[in-house]
């Protein structure tokens, strides 16, 4: 008598239609920000793969050996890439068990990319039921899916471009210590928290002015390529609640390529000059007021604000302007300043080294670092000695308003208000989120 029965060999992945993954952003968007963060983390393991399951059915005669091996026989696996894999122990876990697949992938030059491994990536294999590689396909670190496939001759290798899309990720957060500490405990990657501090930088000095309780909101993008996660972009809207106040702000580009961050109702985030010298990072996100002298204490005896941070930590320049002076000077140690529009002068004191090709007359622009913080002259430790004048007089730059950049053109408006809507409404959500959960 005749056995004969069906077994389900393998699952092949037919085609790989994109709507499940048009889904993903929004799904990411409903979810509270925990939620955001933990689907983010692990999402490949959870949700299934972007693929339309085939069964590929096969008529067999029993008895049948678990172990038996048929030549038509296809299994396709993925497995997550750990740290501290390598390609061998990826296929170990995936069952390859092929010498001449390993010996192509170990030597070939077009598959180098295969050994930069990124953890949480997956690699993707068919092989027959033996553990012989038939194909293998990974995105790379440069956001291109490689491709080996075994041919009539051997193996061979492609890349090609994936199908790219953007993710809408947000979260929120509150300081208790730091920006970085915040932003680490939310699950925001540096490079978000960066933006952020960027966005904000012409309104809150992040080296003085944050205070615990302080709360923060973000909208930004993540690129994914076939479905797979590959890197953060930009910043869509943030908010920011320093010291009870409230600042928002939402990129825009308008049809005339000028692009940046804007308040709500359409002003410019860019001020004419930038509240802090030091470059924000991690090393100088804690607060730093109570480390070196408070600035009101100080001001009249000195005339300038300091800002303890590392020797070395980079100085940026405030505003664009002109190098009036470069080199040494008295208690100032290593000195430079800077002559800008509209009788404003803003000079850099203590520095350990100036940035290279540093020179009078040189023109500088906003955020362009002119040199390092050291503790050159009369310092007791490394930090930076900031003075501002404005026509020759001392003034301390936190108590002025400095003036914005442009502000959306009155052409934009419409588009501008069409586009930032959603991103605004993006923000309520999250406070709304944020209330709920204090409650
Ligand atoms: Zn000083």
């Amino acid at each position: 008598m005749s056995l004969n029965k069906y077994k389900i060999l393998a699952q092949k992945p037919e085609s790989e239609p994109r709507s499940l993954w048009h889904q993903w952003p929004v799904a990411l968007a409903i979810l509270p920000f925990f939620g955001v963060v933990a689907a983010f983390g692990i999402a490949p393991d959870t949700i299934p793969e972007p693929i339309e399951l085939q069964h590929i059915v096969e008529e067999i005669a029993l008895p049948i050996s678990p172990f038996a091996s048929t030549e038509e026989s296809r299994y396709w696996r993925e497995e997550r890439i750990q740290r501290g894999d390598t390609v061998a122990s990826v296929l170990a876990r995936l069952n390859v068990n092929d010498v001449d697949a390993l010996t192509y992938l170990l030597q070939a030059k077009d598959v180098r990319s295969l050994y930069q491994l990124i953890p949480g990536r997956t690699i993707r294999v068919v092989t027959t039921g033996d553990g012989q590689l038939e194909s293998l396909s990974y995105v790379n670190t440069d956001g291109r899916r490689l491709h080996v496939t075994r041919g009539e001759s051997g193996f061979s290798s492609s890349e090609e471009l994936p199908q790219t899309e953007q993710w809408v990720m947000q979260s929120s957060g509150e300081i208790e210590t730091s920006l970085f500490a915040a932003t680490d405990s939310s699950g925001i990657p540096e490079f978000v928290a960066l933006q952020l501090a960027e966005i904000f930088s012409s309104d809150i000095d992040f080296h003085r002015d944050l205070r615990r309780g302080d709360r923060f909101s973000v909208v930004y993008e993540a690129l994914a390529a076939d479905g797979e996660f590959v890197g953060f972009g930009r910043v869509l809207s943030a908010e920011f609640v320093n010291q009870g106040h409230t600042f928002r702000a939402v990129f825009f580009r308008d049809d005339q390529g000028r692009n940046g961050y804007y308040t709500p109702d359409g002003r410019n985030m860019r001020k004419a000059f930038l509240r802090s010298p030091i470059e924000f990072s991690r090393v100088t996100s804690g607060f730093t007021s109570g480390r070196f002298h408070p600035v009101l204490k100080t001001w009249r005896a000195h005339k300038g604000i300091d800002y303890g941070a590392p020797t070395g930590t980079r100085v940026r320049v405030t505003s664009d302007g002109y190098i009036t002076f470069v080199g040494r000077k008295g208690g100032y140690g290593n000195v430079v300043t800077v002559r800008h529009p509209n009788g404003y002068v803003t000079l850099y004191a203590h520095l350990s080294g100036f940035s290279q090709g540093l020179r009078q007359g040189k023109r500088v622009v906003q955020g362009e670092i002119v040199g390092f913080v050291g503790s050159t002259g009369l310092a007791t430790g490394p930090h930076l000695h900031y003075e501002f004048h404005v026509n020759g007089v001392h003034q301390n730059p936190m108590r002025l308003a400095m003036p914005p950049g442009p502000p959306i053109t009155a052409q934009s408006r419409s588009a501008f208000e069409e586009f930032t809507q959603p991103l605004f409404a993006r923000l309520d959500m999250l406070r709304n989120t944020d209330l709920a959960r204090l409650d």
